[in-house]
């Protein structure tokens, strides 16, 4: 099997179910297909050839759909790109992965202006044709011919690129049999089927929503329900239109949707699976979630776009009591162990690194081996990520790893001192990072973003955090910033910040 072949044979057995639903169209997989097809062959007629790879920067829309299977089909890697990733980030990713191809939306016509000084690549635009660009409907033209894709499930099929929450982001390279392994572990553990209706808000460009929700859906034949953009009002309305089964989301779409004066006269019933991941939602926040949605029904999803992502899941009944960890088994398909420094398994409540085991993880970094190497030993991926496991088997995250501050020999975990300062009534957002310090290594600088003005930060900061945690996690440093830098898809950039400090420091 290969996901393109899913993709004919879903068009053979189900032709006239509803495959993509769209605000304004609802496609059928046959005619998904059909269009497939001819799109393949028009890119043929450009000189797209196999191995060839293909930048998607669209936000959920049939055209992302089309081109993602167009490209595969042909045999090419397909490289989807967060709609909303800055000029330089967009020309770090089109430089690092050689692309020959770039498909944009006119949904995001004024952000994708500057790349067309990119000569080498051949770009496809919805909407009209401009000078080099091509119009995505005239690439719809023709009579469908079949097109067959013969790919191996060891055949690589596309690289999607991490957050860059820790430095530059990263091309992970995977293969058929990685997001194949990932859809069916979603279908078995969260009961996706032909007559489930997925809604894709969050970016179709990242790993969870693509391969575990796009890709489940395809496996089992469901129907795609698409929209643009994540607002609470059209969660909420686009549940109830077309009953939806399952909804993946970030945490903070989660609180945003709960804040909504009018979500009780929404009926959210149809909804069999509220998935939430990338971070983890607290106690009192799953609460407030549950009550808002009135439902028992919330699925916390661990995992990296390095394992597919395929890491662990923390089930609707351990949410009663074990809200904040991870859960306390790995997914189907996938293994865990937690090992310190030497590689051995800790104890309970010890302090050690996640790895990962199974075959959703990437084949590797694309062009960097020696990456590749460091993360994947002996099969298993060290995540980065530091968590412990509790009495009863519950895995907690606490920090990455990178993010660790090691201040004269001792181990500063940077979220343990930010929930401390996000209780104190002027922080509105808080980031704590490690800096240079000339005796201890590294010391602790608090970056804040305040309710109102505090006339010494210092002063104020340190008495609060003085009886609640241990002197040696205080920072000894305190910088007010409008706001925290992070990328598109909400997460702290940390490097961004140990920059700043160097740059004030210089
Ligand atoms: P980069 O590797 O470029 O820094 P990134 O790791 O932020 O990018 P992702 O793969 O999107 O990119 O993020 C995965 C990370 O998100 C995990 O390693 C973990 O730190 C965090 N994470 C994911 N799910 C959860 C969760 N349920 N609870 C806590 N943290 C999570």
């Amino acid at each position: 099997m290969n996901i393109s072949k899913l993709l004919s044979y879903q068009s053979r057995k189900f032709p006239n179910q509803e495959a993509i639903l769209t605000p304004t169209e609802r496609i059928t997989y046959q005619k998904w297909e059909e269009d497939v097809n001819i799109l393949a062959k028009n890119l043929q007629a450009l000189g797209f050839e196999a191995g060839d790879k293909f930048i998607i920067h669209m936000p959920n829309t049939k055209e992302f759909l089309y081109l993602y299977m167009a490209v595969i089909r042909l045999k090419g890697i397909v490289i989807p790109i967060n709609a909303k990733l800055t000029t330089n980030e967009m020309e770090y990713i089109i430089n690092h992965s050689d692309a020959k191809f770039f498909g944009t939306h006119e949904l995001l016509f004024d952000q994708s202006g500057p790349i067309e000084d990119i000569r080498h690549l051949t770009c496809i635009k919805t909407g009209e044709s401009v000078g080099k660009w091509i119009a995505f409907d005239e690439l719809l033209q023709g009579e469908p011919t079949v097109i067959e894709n013969d790919s191996t499930e060891d055949e690589e099929v596309s690289i999607l690129y991490t957050s860059g929450t820790t430095g530059n982001p990263k091309g992970v390279l995977f293969t058929h049999r990685n997001i194949l392994t990932v859809a069916t572990m979603i279908c078995i553990e969260m009961d996706v089927k032909q007559d489930s209706r997925i809604l894709h808000m969050m970016p179709l460009s990242h790993s969870a929503p693509l391969h575990l929700f796009m890709a489940a859906g395809l496996y089992v034949g469901a129907t795609h329900v698409l929209a643009p953009t994540f607002t609470p009002d059209l969660l909420l309305k686009t549940v109830e239109k077309e009953r939806i089964t399952h909804f993946f989301g970030a945490p903070v779409a989660y609180l945003l949707t709960a804040k909504q004066p009018d979500i009780n006269e929404c009926d959210l019933s149809s909804v069999k699976y509220w998935i939430y991941g990338g971070a983890p939602l607290g106690q009192q926040e799953v609460e407030f979630v549950k009550r808002r949605f009135s439902t028992e029904s919330l699925v916390c999803v661990y995992g990296l776009t390095e394992a597919g992502p395929n890491g662990t899941l923390l089930l609707p009944e351990d949410h009663e009591y074990k809200s904040g960890s991870i859960g306390k088994r790995a997914a189907l398909h996938c293994e865990i162990r937690l090992v310190n420094e030497e590689g051995q398994d800790v104890g309970i409540n010890e302090p050690g690194e996640i790895i990962l085991r199974g075959e959703g993880t990437m084949k590797g970094y694309y062009k960097d081996p020696k990456k590749t190497n460091e993360s994947i030993k002996d099969g298993w991926l060290y995540t980065g990520d530091i968590a412990t496991r509790d009495e009863e088997g519950f895995f907690w995250v606490i920090d990455r790893k990178k993010d660790i501050i090691i201040s004269g020999g001792v181990n500063i975990y940077p979220s343990e001192v930010e929930n401390v300062l996000m209780t104190h009534p002027q922080v509105e957002d808080v980031a704590v990072v490690g800096v240079p310090h000339s005796e201890w290594g590294e010391t602790a600088k608090a970056y804040v973003v305040l309710h109102e003005k505090i006339d010494s930060l210092e002063t104020e900061f340190r008495q609060f955090l003085e009886n609640q945690i241990a002197s040696y996690k205080i920072p000894y440093l305190y910088e007010e910033l409008e706001a925290l830098p992070r990328n598109a898809t909400g997460k702290l950039l940390k490097n961004q910040l140990r920059e700043l400090h160097q740059e004030r420091t210089v």
